[in-house]
């Protein structure tokens, strides 16, 4: 279950986030979720709405916008998405590729009552 440790651990930082603004109630919690991550929206919803039932944040909302993979050629300096993990640059064909988005899981905003 790698969505509930996931849950568990955005839930620790949205409670610290949440005392160090003096509020303890959330409405909306948005996130960047990278393509690289994994994470299947739908059950990382739904294990925080399981460990938040029964506590001031039950209820709360995750709203998540996907990232999409994005590398940068280490060669010639372009870039492009990375699809079906073709991790070659579609410029120079080079095979030496950075990722620069798409493996992120962040807090973008959580808007508090
Ligand atoms: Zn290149």
């Amino acid at each position: 279950m790698h969505e509930l440790s996931l849950a568990q651990s955005l839930l620790d930082i949205v409670e610290q986030e949440l005392a160090r603004h003096g509020a303890t109630r959330a409405k909306v919690i948005r996130l960047d979720v990278g393509e690289f991550t994994a994470v299947v929206p739908e059950s990382l919803s739904f294990c925080f709405e399981v460990i938040t039932k029964d506590t001031p944040l039950e209820g709360v909302r995750l709203e998540m916008n996907p990232v999409p993979l994005t590398g940068r050629c280490r060669g010639c300096g372009k870039e492009f998405r990375i699809q079906d993990y073709n991790f070659a640059c579609p410029r120079c064909a080079a095979m030496d590729i950075e990722t620069i988005a798409g493996k992120e899981l962040l807090i973008r905003e959580i808007e508090a009552e």
